[in-house]
């Protein structure tokens, strides 16, 4: 039975557009999927990878009004991101550009560029020689400077030797390396086979906005049933085999905290778009088709975009959004009107007519 690595991992994340600007955006990564929670109709899930979805890929959760996480044992603390190894001083530029604090660090003896995203979460951005480099260009990030998928995961456990044997007895992973507070871990190769696992307890996490989720590992399609039978002889308790459309899925708990999925690295994101069309359209899951309408009525309205900066997020949902975009209407029609060159009487009384209505937007 093959370990592919990871997966995926998920993040529990505020702004919906903030999200899909600071990704798509400033990252540059490809939205290959818009999609709902499978549990919470309410709640929009992106995936975000290179241009057809094919390697590993992030996703995120919104829940705008959530509280804030924090980042500790049981959980993913860092996520770093293949970058080729030239595209460093562009990565810099680029953070930079966008106002985004960065500083540079080496563990492992791997140059890293870390920041955080608008929520917290941590991220760094790796040189990596690993293929296939994505071919997604968007908003200044060409195929030369696109980040191809998750290099590895930095992962802090509550019982870190249990979380070692974990890896070591039931995943296979070898330890490659080690520092005097991580070990570097590794299956078979390719993008997302590393990972570092801290040493040292670390204070639990709290889940929330600006934390990982979960963290899944690639199985092959097929192996599910034969993993399940081998979570539960090595003593976990796995959920049932979920399908989740792209993938089917087993969920545990290790014991150091972290919540980690076994996805099947098929069918993928193309079962239901084509490349061309991936991420355009809400995919709204078969058991939600009945609320569909109402479903789109509530939900944030979210565009993949092309920005400069990261601003303009002071809406919270759909109807903040309405009632913006209204007065942003009003307005305009204010300014045409004023910076008319002769106008008339009527026009003036119109500016107080829509000067009183602006008022009345609440
Ligand atoms: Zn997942």
């Amino acid at each position: 039975m093959k370990l592919h690595g990871i997966h995926h991992i998920s993040s529990i994340v505020g702004h919906a557009q903030r999200n899909v600007d600071f990704y798509a955006g400033l990252l540059g990564m490809r939205l290959v999927k818009k999609t709902l929670n499978f549990d919470d109709s309410s709640t929009y899930h992106f995936y975000y990878g290179n241009e057809n979805g094919s390697t590993n890929i992030l996703t995120t959760f919104p829940w705008n009004d959530a509280e804030s996480g924090q980042i500790g044992g049981g959980q993913v603390g860092i996520t770093s991101l293949a970058i080729s190894p030239d595209s460093l001083d562009f990565w810099k530029q680029r953070l930079n550009d966008f106002k985004i604090e960065y500083h540079t660090e080496e563990r492992f003896n791997v140059q890293r560029l870390a920041f955080e995203d608008m929520d917290g979460l941590l991220y760094e951005l790796v040189a990596s020689n690993e293929e296939p480099k994505s071919n997604w260009e968007f908003n200044g990030v060409d195929s030369n400077h696109a980040i191809k998928g998750i290099d590895s995961a930095y992962i802090h456990s509550r019982v870190p030797h249990a979380t070692l044997s974990m890896l070591q007895d039931v995943f296979n992973y070898k330890i490659i390396d080690e520092s005097f507070d991580a070990y570097l871990l590794a299956v078979d190769g390719g993008l997302g086979s590393r990972l570092e696992l801290n040493k040292t307890t670390k204070d639990p996490s709290r889940q929330g906005v600006g934390t990982v989720h979960h963290i899944a590992l690639g199985i092959s399609n097929g192996d599910e049933e034969a993993w399940l039978e081998k979570l539960i002889a090595a003593g976990y308790r796995p959920t049932e085999i979920k399908e989740r459309k792209y993938f089917r899925s087993i969920y545990f708990r290790e014991k150091g905290g972290i919540l980690i999925e076994l996805a099947t690295v098929g069918p993928g994101v193309l079962v239901d778009e084509s490349e061309e069309e991936l991420g355009k359209e809400l995919l709204i899951p078969p058991h939600f088709e009945a609320i569909k309408d109402e479903i789109v009525d509530t939900l944030m309205p979210i565009e993949v975009r092309e920005v400069k900066e990261l601003i303009g997020y002071g809406y919270r949902d759909k109807y903040e959004f309405d009632l913006l975009r209204k007065k942003e209407k009003i307005k305009r029609e204010i300014l045409e009107l004023k910076t008319k060159e002769d106008p008339t009487r009527t026009d003036l009384a119109k500016i107080e007519v829509l000067k009183k209505e602006l008022l009345a937007v609440k």
